[in-house]
């Protein structure tokens, strides 16, 4: 059953219809991880993305084994790391006594995940680094710390957790500590079914020819390792709740470097929403798309009603089936998409 499952992820990185969903690197807020999961479990993603942290995937992997036992689907279980500083792997936070008591808080009013509570400061569980609130905030007293792990837990963490896959985010220029993020990923004895390569233009003053030719570096690490590819474009970072324009972006990354790629299934991401499959020109490629703040934001009534309740999505039925209704309703177009 497993092996067959396993082949279904694999085919679908083949034909175009991979869909992952994205949890979050930083995102640590484990009663919305477990329904997350269980919900685009059901609804039938092909892998998850979340943070490299013991509890993350224990609460994970409490869900994914329920979807399996309930639908025999099994998704991947993917964890990010980065190879340098990332803005995934931040949070924010502020120290609420200097907040003054007439402050309409834009901080609260603009973070997505709900992270920044009334009167208080960022419950850092729920914040996955998205960094709207910080300009937000008239007095600039909002800071982001950084969450990497650093090298040296990479092999004792992965050890516990085995992962199916792991997605390396890495900037450009920085080719020499990617390679080395690699050689203490395969300290640990781990047959990955994909080792996924992040990388996105924003913030970095290249080009597209630029990102390709980091991409063409990564590639010669992963062939020396003999490692299988993912190529995920990062558009426009943690923004596909923000509409189309996010959407537009990941798209046209995708078209001026899908020519010049190395070899490997390219996946969407950073901006992807509802919108995204609608701009693509044709119905070949690319290979898949992620689903991040789209996925959450479309659940997130459902998602906090139940930790309003004390209790998981799947034993609430109403919200179980609007919350899967939404997530289907995101996916679908994409699971039953041919590539040509
Ligand atoms: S706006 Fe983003 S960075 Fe700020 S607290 Fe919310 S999730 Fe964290
Ligand atoms: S916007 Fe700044 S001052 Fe106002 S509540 Fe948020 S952190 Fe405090």
């Amino acid at each position: 059953m497993i092996h067959t499952n396993s082949l279904c992820n694999s085919e679908a990185l083949k034909k175009g219809n991979w869909v992952k969903l994205i949890c979050g690197a930083s995102n640590q807020d484990l009663a919305s991880i477990n329904d997350l999961c269980s919900i685009y479990g059901t609804a039938g993603v092909h892998c998850i993305d979340l943070a490299a942290d013991e509890a993350v995937i224990n609460a994970a992997r409490n869900a994914l084994d329920w979807v399996f036992e309930t639908h025999g689907k099994k998704p991947w279980l993917m964890i990010s790391l980065s190879d340098g500083k990332d803005a995934h792997f931040r949070k924010a936070w502020f120290n609420p006594d200097l907040c003054p008591s007439n402050c309409l808080r834009p901080c609260q009013n603009i973070c997505p995940a709900h992270a920044i509570e009334n009167e208080g400061g960022v419950k850092a569980s729920k914040c996955y680094g998205c960094g709207r609130c910080i300009d937000t905030c008239p007095l600039g007293i909002i800071e982001e710390k950084d969450r990497r792990l650093t090298l040296k837990d990479f092999a004792p963490l992965l050890t516990t957790i085995k992962p199916d896959a792991v997605e390396i985010h890495t900037a450009p220029g920085r080719a020499k500590e990617f390679e080395k993020t690699m050689k203490e990923i395969f300290k640990v004895n781990l047959e990955l079914k994909r080792l996924s390569v992040s990388c996105g233009l924003q913030g970095h003053g290249i080009n597209h020819e630029k990102l390709a030719e980091e991409l063409w570096l990564r590639h010669k690490f992963l062939r020396i390792h003999n490692q299988k590819p993912l190529w995920q474009l990062d558009g426009r970072r943690m923004s596909g709740d923000l509409g189309t324009g996010a959407a537009k972006i990941a798209v046209k990354l995708w078209e001026k470097i899908r020519p010049i790629a190395p070899p490997g299934p390219l996946q969407l991401a950073g901006g992807t929403n509802e919108s995204t499959i609608n701009y693509l020109p044709e119905i070949s490629g690319p290979e898949g798309v992620a689903f991040g703040g789209k996925a959450r934001k479309i659940i997130q009534p459902w998602l906090e009603e139940a930790q309003r309740k004390r209790m998981s999505l799947r034993d609430w039925p109403e919200g179980w089936e609007a919350a899967l209704s939404e997530a289907k309703k995101l996916i679908n177009p994409w699971l039953i998409r041919k590539s040509s």
